[in-house]
């Protein structure tokens, strides 16, 4: 009997990327089992946290790494960790920030919505934020203007596909925190494939997801400078109690490191690549449909499926209305636009998409 018969759960078709409340993604059966082996021992947890540690900094080249138990955990305890420099005594008092140092400057087109805002993950650790810019475009004289401000704990950016208006350079950013001494977090939750890159732009601290693109199970890593990673872990003693890895998180975390080294990155690209150029070709027969390939918008070796659809919302909604489910990217339905993301997808769950596309469009 499957898990999902066992538990009277809906079986879906996830074709709507690294969502969390469908499950976020699939972890290989060496990560399943590297867990399993994980849950029924003891184990030192710092020790476990100091392999981790030489983990991440291994394959990011930061000086250190943390597991948090998921990103948005990492983006609460970052801010913490700028505040109080892992000090006993403010990692105790948070979210009282008497006497510390409390703003956190963010571009407002990086106000994101994740199943919450990250400004309540910020507020969350007793800051404030102050925003800089607006939604269209924050440049770096309204970032230069809010970082010379008074109390100021950092800067926060975000690298999505979720941050709005114009890009922002985000190593000139964090240049100019660095020249007022003020450090800088970037949360770059569904980039890992990319945090080498997010960490050459000078940012203290890089906060990435396990459970997205890694495969792990649910946790966050942090990877950055030594003494500001050991603040973000001093959290422990604090508001990151609620907020713990597991151990079965951290070993699952270990396991996903080790398989993402050794896999043929170059391979794994062309393979998804020719996964979405086929089905972009299946699509493409259906009458009244235009149909795309689309690279990810942060540079993501990632490309998903656009369809231009008559009433996308009606669309999207049969899809989920259907046996089973089948999820897509809705968030431009206004434009009659559906994204599809096929990297967890496997060949009989594609073919289950294209006939539903078939059935629903003609
Ligand atoms: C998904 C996401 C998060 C939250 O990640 P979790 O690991 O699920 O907490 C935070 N920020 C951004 C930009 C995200 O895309």
């Amino acid at each position: 009997m499957s898990i999902h018969d066992r538990y009277r759960l809906s079986v879906v078709i996830n074709a709507r990327g690294t969502y969390t409340p469908l499950g976020v993604s699939r972890s290989s059966d060496a990560v399943a089992a590297a867990v399993a082996e994980a849950l029924p021992e003891f184990f030192v947890l710092d020790e476990l946290r100091d392999r981790a540690s030489e983990a991440i900094a291994q394959i990011t080249g930061a000086q250190a790494g943390a597991v948090v138990h998921c990103t948005a955990a990492g983006i609460t305890l970052a801010v913490a960790a700028t505040m109080t420099g892992g000090d006993p005594r403010r990692t105790a008092a948070l979210p009282d920030t008497t006497d510390m140092h409390n703003r956190v400057v963010l571009p407002a087109c990086h106000v994101v919505d994740y199943g919450h805002s990250n400004l309540q993950g910020i507020r969350l650790a007793g800051a404030q934020v102050d925003l800089a810019g607006d939604e269209d475009a924050c440049t770096l004289a309204d970032l230069e203007a809010e970082l010379d401000g008074p109390d100021v704990a950092c800067l926060m950016l975000v690298s999505s596909r979720l941050t709005r208006g114009e890009p922002i350079d985000l190593a000139a950013a964090i240049k100019a925190a660095h020249r007022r001494g003020v450090p800088a977090i970037i949360d770059g939750a569904a980039q890992f494939p990319q945090i080498a890159d997010l960490l050459a732009t000078g940012a203290d601290l890089v906060l990435v997801s396990g459970q997205k693109y890694l495969g792990s199970p649910t946790a966050g890593l942090v990877a950055g400078s030594w003494p500001l990673v050991q603040a973000v872990r001093a959290q422990d003693k604090g508001i990151g109690r609620v907020m713990k890895p597991t151990k079965e998180a951290i070993i699952g975390v270990l396991a996903a490191l080790e398989e993402w080294q050794a896999i043929d990155r170059v391979k794994w690209q062309a393979d998804e690549r020719a996964k979405v150029d086929a089905f972009v070709a299946a699509v493409s027969r259906i009458p009244g449909i235009v149909v795309t390939a689309v690279p990810d918008p942060t540079g993501l070796q990632v490309s998903r499926v656009l369809l231009k659809v008559d009433d996308a919302k009606r669309i999207a909604t049969e899809l989920e209305a259907g046996s089973p489910p089948i999820y897509v990217m809705t968030d431009r339905v206004d434009d009659d636009e559906l994204m599809l993301e096929l990297v967890p997808l496997n060949a009989e769950e594609i073919a289950a998409v294209l006939a539903r596309l078939w059935a629903v469009l003609t």
